[in-house]
């Protein structure tokens, strides 16, 4: 994992779809070989490369779900109705099939096991991914540092690895999940659906002076939004880290990191599942 610090040239490497686990109906993680992995930390992404038969390429960054684990990386990938890339690697990509990945991709929306401040997650949709890693790496760790995670879909059946973080919630010891939805609430829920808003995140978050390590990930518009509030609530910009997952269509990709991230400025309390926020909150 350390050589992942060390900055290099990167290089597509040819990676093999080994497994798949559907995640919800729409989105899929993808488990895939790449011979001479070189190692990552918990946050970073990589690119991914199809070529077609006549030459013609597409390009996409993926987050790395998952820890280092000797040559695995393991993508979620959402499905985009009319997307290129992402039903390709949805409904197409199949066991034993080629494609090229370069990276690790990512230096500052990492989290390390050796951090010892508290972690406040906030996650839009697909946007769980990278932050995910950092909850299955806390937990590879043996970490005790407390984590809370705010997890924002539009209906319960879109929630990611929805069995995996009840247990951790229930094994690991410090983790927190608080859910809010958008458009559709489970039975018995207490709150209608709602955007995330001041009231949620701070709730479900921890307070500034706690000196929280802030990671929000999601699609554009979420992310400046809970920035916002974050440091509408007093959190130093400083220690909120952002990962925007707008498209990445460009041909040429995006070398050199995440182009789209990096620091907005930062959140703060209910934590064991529950709705994220008092019913007067979004
Ligand atoms: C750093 C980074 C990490 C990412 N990690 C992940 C990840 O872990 N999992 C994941 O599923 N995606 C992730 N993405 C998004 C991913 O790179 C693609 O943008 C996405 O899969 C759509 O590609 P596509 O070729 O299917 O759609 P395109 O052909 O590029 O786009 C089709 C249409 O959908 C719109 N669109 C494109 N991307 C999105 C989007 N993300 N949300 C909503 N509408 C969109 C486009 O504007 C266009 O109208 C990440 C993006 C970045 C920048």
């Amino acid at each position: 994992m350390a050589r992942a610090a060390i900055p290099r040239r990167l290089t597509w490497r040819v990676a093999r779809l080994v497994e798949t686990r559907d995640e919800t109906p729409s989105a899929r993680t993808l488990v895939l070989d790449v011979s001479g992995w070189p190692g990552h930390l918990a946050g970073q992404h990589v690119d991914v490369r199809l070529t077609a038969d006549d030459g013609y390429t597409a390009q996409r960054s993926y987050s790395i779900a998952a820890p280092a684990d000797g040559d695995r990386v393991e993508l979620t990938v959402q499905r985009v109705p009319d997307g290129e890339v992402s039903p390709y690697l949805t409904e197409v990509f199949a066991k034993g099939d080629p494609v090229e990945v370069r990276g690790p991709v990512g230096g500052w929306f990492v989290w390390r096991p050796t951090d010892t401040a508290p972690v406040l997650l906030v996650a839009g949709g697909s946007g769980i991914v990278p932050l995910m890693a950092m909850v299955r790496a806390r937990r590879a760790a043996g970490s005790r540092v407390p984590f809370r995670l705010i997890y924002s879909v539009r209906t319960p059946s879109d929630v990611y690895y929805a069995d995996e973080l009840r247990r951790r919630v229930r094994d690991d010891g410090g983790l927190d999940v608080a859910y809010a939805y958008t458009r559709a609430v489970p039975d018995g829920w207490p709150e209608p659906p709602r955007r995330l808003g001041v009231a949620a995140v701070n709730t479900a978050g921890w307070p500034p002076n706690l000196e929280p390590a802030c990671f929000v990930c999601g699609p554009t518009g979420f992310v400046e939004a809970v920035a916002d509030i974050l440091v509408a609530l007093g959190h130093d910009p400083r220690r909120v880290r952002a990962e925007r997952f707008g498209p990445t269509g460009s041909p040429s990709g995006s070398p050199t990191g995440s182009p789209m991230g990096g620091t907005i400025g930062s959140p703060s309390g209910s934590p064991t599942g529950g709705p994220a926020g008092s019913p007067t909150g979004g």
